[in-house]
């Protein structure tokens, strides 16, 4: 029996060893790949204009592959400092938008702008420098918990990751651990839950203050207590900034400024909260849903 178990238990460390490689390597390649698929523009300059930017969505048109169109049309407007959130079904290209935001892709067809300078004009430093993601799983560097809040902004102080922590309410818990903000983090170290995974991307964009926020809402669900807490935390980030939310729940996206209902790539209905509901459409239809499976659900 136990000459069994030891070349087994060994093998399951030889394999989360060349697991965790691959992973590191998958990493590295789609970063390689990432700077092939968009390069600066000759004479690109930095962005400018950051005060206040507006973000536009002006008829984009984008396919991962060839074959299969993936957004196909979709326009809209974030206000300087406004909150605008996307809705819809799995699937309709939601997450996609922040991609290309970010500018992972380049677009088909059609142009986003930044504070009225369009994204591919501009340098790729400037434009990531310029926009906060905290993304559906943030994945953590296998490193101390400081380096992955510092990571935010390089050249952070010890005093201004706690304090950013502290706003991100995941200090106590950092404080709590016995080597502090030098508990190793990631898939090597201390495992996290995905609540407090969130909170350190919260922490991280905090510290980086950027105008531009993007939240990719985590589609599996946090227990309702963390999941409030969270969004209120998000919310107070949010203040002032231009706003993208990819909500999976509704309940996050009631105070939006702008609400889109994306379906198979294109935005099927808009509006605030409000009117929505009074329009009786999908995301009445959505909302009634979501009331009474939450209903059933406590
Ligand atoms: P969810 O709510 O499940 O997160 P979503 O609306 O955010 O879904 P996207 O992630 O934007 O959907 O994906 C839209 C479509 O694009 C999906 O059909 C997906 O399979 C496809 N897709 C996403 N990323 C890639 C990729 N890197 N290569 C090829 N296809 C992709």
């Amino acid at each position: 029996m136990l000459q069994i178990y030891i070349p087994l238990n060994f093998l399951g460390v030889i394999y989360r060893e060349i697991k965790q490689n691959l992973t590191d390597l998958d990493k590295m390649f789609t970063l390689m790949d990432k700077e092939q698929e968009v390069a600066d523009a000759l004479g690109a300059t930095d962005l400018a204009g950051l005060e206040a930017p507006t973000v536009r969505f002006e008829d984009v048109h984008f396919a991962y592959d060839p074959a299969r169109p993936i957004l196909r049309g979709v326009s809209f407007e974030i206000p300087a400092g406004k909150t605008v959130a996307v809705v819809g079904p799995s699937g309709a290209g939601k997450s996609t938008l922040s991609r290309l935001l970010y500018r992972f892709y380049d677009l088909q067809g059609g142009r986003i702008t930044i504070a009225g300078q369009d994204i591919r004009a501009v340098t790729q430093q400037s434009l990531r420098r310029a926009i906060g993601i905290v993304p559906q799983d943030t994945v953590l560097f296998n490193d101390t918990v400081a380096y992955n809040i510092a990571y935010g902004r390089t050249g952070a102080s010890q005093a201004e990751v706690e304090q950013a922590a502290r706003a991100a309410h995941i200090h106590g818990f950092i404080a709590a651990q016995p080597r502090g903000y030098e508990t190793t983090v990631g898939e090597r170290g201390l495992k996290l839950s995905g609540g407090e995974k969130q909170r350190v991307a919260i922490a991280r964009t905090l510290l980086k203050n950027p105008p531009i926020l993007i939240f990719d809402e985590a589609t599996s669900a946090l227990d309702s207590a963390n999941e409030r807490a969270i969004q209120a935390e998000l919310r107070q980030v949010a203040q002032g900034k231009t706003t993208l939310v990819i909500a999976h729940r509704l309940s996050t996206v009631v105070d939006a400024h702008e609400i889109l209902v994306m379906e198979a790539g294109t935005i099927v209905e808009r509006g605030t909260h409000a009117a929505l509901l009074a329009a009786g459409g999908r995301y009445a239809a959505m909302w009634a849903l979501q009331q009474n499976s939450s209903e059933v659900g406590v």
